[in-house]
């Protein structure tokens, strides 16, 4: 096994939670493992199955020849709003959490120091340091899942603004009037048009009518079950309803994307989530969309791309965080 530290790392989703050791160097994650997120029991349950996963991966690790104390440490990315500095989580709705000390709770029983920071941030770094993102001046990434996450990395560096909550791409307007209810309160965010989420919502809407659909045989009538994955399903068999989904669904992503292009002149812009599914019946509209609304400079100058190794770009951007923080002593 190669020489060098290692550091454990974790990414904390509202769904599931993966971890896998990370050389310092970058390079594959080791001893992968992912279970469900206890999101509804509260933080020690959280931690409790936190340190059984990272324990799990520590083993695989140690019997594949890593010196125990070359595993040097843990980096969690969590989703929420985290004061990175104290080590706190302030807000995080998806697991109903505010004001959790994850770093203390976590360090106290893994006896090794511990760094935590914002999923999506994580997400952000780990596509810059080892994924598609790689080698990227200005690069801004978007994860289209339950909401959406986004990053932005400039020469390596994660853009936090001046209270550490830049980057919420998901929450830029792109219907000022009449938009759809976002969850942060507001209305007409990108996250209420082309989330997971609001795909199935809007397929729902869109399927209440009794508009015939393909969507519908794939669920077995189970309209409730629809999903943004069914409705990718559907497109690619060709469904015109799905299609259509899929269309206004990228029309919104390419609005707010092209702004994007316009206000930070980024090389470029990765995407990642379970949306990303649908692949280039999503991809070859939005970077049209873009085209056609950016300045033509800076949308020559962008390459948009779907990420290439999604599931691992939290852990390994978590790693990143603290090689850099406690081994290199600088965020
Ligand atoms: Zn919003």
């Amino acid at each position: 096994m190669r020489s060098g530290r290692w550091i454990l790392a974790l990414d904390v989703g509202g769904t599931n939670m993966v971890a896998a050791l990370i050389h310092e160097d970058g390079g594959d994650p080791v001893g992968l493992r992912t279970r469900s997120t206890p999101a509804d029991q509260g933080p020690a349950a959280l931690a409790d199955a936190a340190v059984d996963l990272l324990a799990q991966v520590r083993t695989v690790g140690t019997s594949g020849g890593i010196a125990a104390n070359q595993i040097v440490g843990v980096g969690v990315g969590v989703p929420g709003a985290v004061d990175a500095v104290r080590g706190i989580v302030f807000l995080a709705p998806n697991l109903g959490w505010r004001d959790v000390p994850i770093r203390d709770l976590l360090q106290d029983r893994l006896e090794l120091p511990v760094v935590v920071d914002n999923d999506a941030n994580c997400a952000a770094l780990g596509e810059w340091w080892t994924g598609a993102g790689r080698g990227s001046r200005l690069l801004v990434t978007a994860t289209l899942g339950t909401g959406i996450g986004g990053g932005i990395v400039r020469d390596g560096r994660v853009l936090r603004g001046v209270s550490g909550a830049a980057g919420e791409i998901g929450h830029m307007v792109v219907q000022v009037v009449g938009g759809r209810a976002c969850s942060c309160g507001s209305d007409g965010c990108l996250e209420a048009y082309a989330s997971g989420t609001a795909i199935r919502a809007r397929a729902r809407e869109a399927l209440a009518d009794g508009t015939p659909s393909r969507i519908r045989e794939i669920v077995q009538g189970g309209v409730e079950r629809v999903t943004a994955q069914e409705v990718a399903q559907a497109a690619r068999e060709g469904d015109e309803l799905a299609l259509r989904l899929i269309r206004e669904t990228a029309s919104f992503l390419g609005a707010g994307l092209a702004s994007l292009v316009n206000i930070l002149n980024p090389d470029r812009i990765v995407l990642a989530g379970g949306v990303m599914q649908a692949g280039d019946l999503l991809l070859l509209p939005v970077r049209e969309e873009v085209r056609r609304r950016a300045f033509e400079a800076s949308s020559e100058a962008c390459v948009i791309a779907a990420a290439r190794e999604p599931e691992t770009a939290g852990v390994r951007g978590a790693a990143l965080t603290f090689r850099r923080e406690v081994l290199e002593g600088h965020r």
